[in-house]
């Protein structure tokens, strides 16, 4: 037996959905796409939305949009996943880690603050495991800094915060959909936002900074013409995933509850076990839950006991200015105490959809036992 710490939900709604797109016209940059960024905006409550094929380039093509460039300095968090740092660097700025709150292991506000200078251009908030950052707090900063706020809500597709969803208040909100998040499109992204001039930045960059709109171009010399503005990239998604994006949402709030129901039981089976520190929630808050996070002193034993035990255990994160990327391009002296210390406990059990009691039952058991000897 082998219990992954993640898994995509596949259904036949879903492989149907993909043949009917490989019988249709169009694979790519047809109606699918559409359809899919209206179901993810209206779902999340935003204007508009731009559909690409990674997370990452969602968040690469929001840097671009937002004017990242050479000099400016970007806030985000080191303990997530790369990405939510490299997109500052493919656009030649900074990123500048500010620490986490040990509680919620979110950015921590008061230390956005401590790392504002009068280069910082935006703040990337990553709403970490799935559960909202202290968004009043980080929006009170931005507007008092005139800073972009780019949400990395790769974890937090369904999520809300204060009653309203997710992606549905900052200048843009990045989503992923790789097999372990909330759902999935194979691989692919979003970007959303309510500012028009955003979303035309974000289609721009989406197609190699190509347009056809009149609007946009300097002249028109006929039928056939198009210009490039920008340099952008080729980071269109196709309709067979978006295909698969569509058919997957009809099933999102389903898997919510089941990922919810998962972490209340976690949360149950552990109150009572001494040397267990279980992820705190904040108030007025509906965590994604993509990640249940447990913090324990013997980590590296739990952890391979575990694994022996077929239990796919994982650890989210490294903090990302300890990758000898960084540590080569002049973050070696980075430090970030709370960040340092949770990677230190931390481990990430099995929270998907498919996860049956039986399999969490296991862990659970599996758990207990380490822990209690
Ligand atoms: C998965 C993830 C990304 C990147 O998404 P991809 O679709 O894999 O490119 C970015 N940020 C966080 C926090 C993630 O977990």
């Amino acid at each position: 037996m082998y219990i992954p710490y993640g898994r995509q939900a596949i259904d036949n709604n879903d492989i149907q959905a993909v043949i009917d797109v490989l019988k249709s016209d169009y694979l790519t940059t047809g109606p699918k796409i559409t359809e899919f960024e209206k179901r993810v905006a209206d779902y999340v409550g935003a204007k508009y939305a731009v559909a690409v094929n990674s997370g990452t380039a969602a968040l690469h093509i929001a840097c671009l949009a937002a004017g990242i460039k050479e000099g400016d300095e970007v806030i985000t968090s080191p303990i997530t996943f790369a990405a939510s740092s490299n997109c500052v660097l493919y656009c030649g700025g900074t990123p500048i880690f500010a620490d986490i709150d040990a509680e919620t292991y979110n950015i921590a506000p008061e230390e956005i603050e401590k790392k504002l200078t009068d280069k910082t251009k935006a703040v990337i908030p990553v709403h970490y495991t799935g559960q909202p950052c202290d968004m009043d707090r980080i929006w009170a900063i931005a507007k008092k800094h005139n800073l972009t706020v780019i949400e990395d809500a790769a974890h937090a597709l369904g999520a809300s915060y204060k009653g309203k969803m997710i992606g549905s208040q900052s200048d843009m909100t990045c989503f992923s959909f790789h097999p372990v998040k909330p759902i999935t499109t194979g691989e692919g992204g979003m970007v959303v936002t309510n500012d028009e001039e955003l979303y035309k930045r974000l289609v721009l960059f989406r197609s190699h900074g190509i347009t056809r709109d009149e609007e946009l171009m300097t002249e028109n010399q006929g039928g056939w013409y198009y210009q490039q503005l920008e340099l952008g990239y080729n980071y269109r998604i196709t309709d067979i995933s978006c295909a698969l994006g569509c058919s997957q949402m009809d099933k999102l709030d389903f898997f919510l509850e089941k990922r919810r129901t998962i972490a209340r039981r976690y949360d149950q089976a552990f109150a009572g076990i001494e040397g267990i520190i279980t992820p705190k929630q904040i108030e007025e808050c509906e965590s994604g839950w993509h990640l249940y996070m447990i913090q324990v002193d013997n980590r590296k034993e739990v952890f391979d006991k575990l694994r022996e035990a077929g239990i796919g255990v994982n650890v989210h994160y490294i903090p990302v200015y300890q990758h000898p990327y960084y540590q080569r391009n002049g973050y070696d002296e980075c430090c970030c105490e709370n960040a340092e210390k949770f990677y230190a406990r931390a481990i990430s059990l099995p929270i998907f959809p498919g996860l049956t009691e039986e399999q969490q039952q296991y862990v659970i058991d599996k758990i207990v036992e380490i822990m209690t000897v």
